[in-house]
């Protein structure tokens, strides 16, 4: 039986001109790693939502990438996570919002999904839960990255609000350290028994406003999984993503106007968002297998990995 794995890292102002042969390794391998971890689940027979758990959870162990441990720094120095997980076999969903010093924010939002009796939990009461089923809060030092304060120390006392892989801010202004570039991270998969699932987890925006909640953790904006259309993980401006509510436009192309999963994309990504002004992309995969890569920046650290054999991992536009 066929299946297939697609994740992503972030997508943004990703160009040769400002990546090294260093870090193409480093990201080849991080990328890499979290493609393995969930193939096996899905080689071994297991789910599409055990999959996207597996390798969204190696990304947010690696600090390469902008959730869990490498998550950005907000306006007041602190770190707070976004992630959300759906099934589509069931159109079960578990999300948690501005949530801190929780390791693997996507083990939580399925512990949500499966435990809680509710799609949606945020700040406290979401670590009140995860307290009161057995997860382990790890202390500031465990999300402390040098190059990720350093970020936040340029532009803590501006307005700026930075998008971690993207080289300029919301208003347009140059940054004083354009250039930098990590990442949201996501995953969806299609299981050997055509079944879909989506996760997304992120530290969302340097220097983000406390309690600011992006498109990450909003079922339908950032992630969405519907066995019938398709699975859909999103990166990039998440109040453009929002506003678009970009994951579920997709699956509703695709349910009432019968596009493809490609065409529903591009018709998203490369036409309604960049009308809006809304930078980024997403990942995509249906219940036959089919795949999309859809991105109107310069790039966004990816990867497949399928049945079939065949294995992508990339960074810069197509
Ligand atoms: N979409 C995320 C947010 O706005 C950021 C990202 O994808 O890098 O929080």
């Amino acid at each position: 039986m066929s299946f297939t794995l697609l994740i992503h890292g972030g997508a943004g102002n990703i160009t040769p001109a400002i990546m090294n042969a260093q870090q193409e390794a480093e990201y080849t391998e991080g990328l890499k790693e979290a493609l393995d971890k969930g193939y096996e689940v899905l080689a071994g027979g297991g789910s599409a939502l055990d999959a996207v758990v597996a390798a969204i959870s190696t990304m947010e162990d690696n600090p390469l990438f902008n959730a869990g441990r490498g998550s950005v720094f907000t306006k007041k120095g602190l770190n707070e996570m976004d992630a959300s997980l759906m099934n589509g076999k069931d159109l079960a969903a578990g999300a948690v919002a501005g949530v801190r010093n929780i390791k693997n924010p996507i083990v939580l939002t399925r512990e949500v999904m499966l435990h809680s009796g509710h799609v949606m939990l945020s700040g406290s009461g979401a670590t009140e839960f995860a307290l009161s089923h057995g997860f382990e809060l790890a202390p500031d030092e465990y999300f402390f990255n040098r190059s990720r304060y350093d970020q936040w120390l340029e532009i803590r006392d501006t307005n700026f609000t930075q998008l971690d892989h993207k080289g300029d801010n919301l208003k347009g202004a140059p940054l004083p350290n354009p250039g930098n570039k990590f990442g949201t991270v996501g995953a969806v998969a299609c299981d050997a028994e055509g079944n879909l699932a989506a996760g997304t987890s992120t530290g969302g925006m340097t220097n983000k406003r406390f309690g600011r909640i992006g498109d990450s953790p909003v079922i339908g904006a950032g992630t969405y999984a519907n066995n019938a259309t398709c699975a859909i993980s999103c990166t990039g401006h998440g109040e453009f993503f929002l506003r678009a509510v970009v994951a579920h436009d997709i699956s509703c192309l695709m349910e009432y106007k019968n596009l493809s999963l490609q065409e529903a994309c591009n018709v998203v990504v490369k036409d309604k968002l960049v009308k809006m002004g809304g930078e980024g992309g997403l990942i995509a995969v249906d219940a036959h297998n089919n795949y999309d890569f859809c991105f109107n920046s310069a790039g966004m650290y990816r990867g497949m990995r399928n049945s079939e054999g065949k294995e992508v991992v990339a960074y810069y536009g197509k």
